[in-house]
């Protein structure tokens, strides 16, 4: 492997350990709002609405669904999904070294993970 893709190679492998170490990683956005629950004569369905309860907005076929999300959840989940960002910003640095290889006719299919560095 020449020096020039040595190089690369080697950051490339150092995002893709910190895209990794992204475990929370949650696809959505965050919010908080009040809500009414199933029961039909309960108070919220007065106007005395229950809240705010906090929730994760995510996208399936085109459709949003919001999860609750369990007090104790909160914090995760909020990491989650600023991890996300930090995803996507990782994977623009990877595209841009994978675009700098291809320039140079060196991004090769037939290297993985486990053999970079060799
Ligand atoms: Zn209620």
């Amino acid at each position: 492997m020449n020096a020039k893709k040595q190089k690369l190679v080697t950051r490339r492998q150092r995002l893709l350990q910190k895209l990794a170490g992204l475990s929370l990683v949650t696809h959505g956005s965050y919010l908080e709002r009040f809500s009414t629950c199933a029961r039909k004569n309960c108070d919220c369905h007065k106007g005395k609405k229950h809240g705010p309860r906090a929730y994760v907005v995510v996208y399936r076929n085109g459709q949003q669904r919001q999860v609750y999300v369990p007090q104790d959840q909160v914090a995760a989940v909020r990491k989650g999904v600023r991890q996300h960002e930090q995803a996507l910003e990782l994977l623009r640095q990877v595209t841009d070294i994978n675009l700098a290889l291809m320039r140079e006719g060196l991004l090769d299919e037939s290297l993985t993970a486990g053999q970079e560095g060799e």
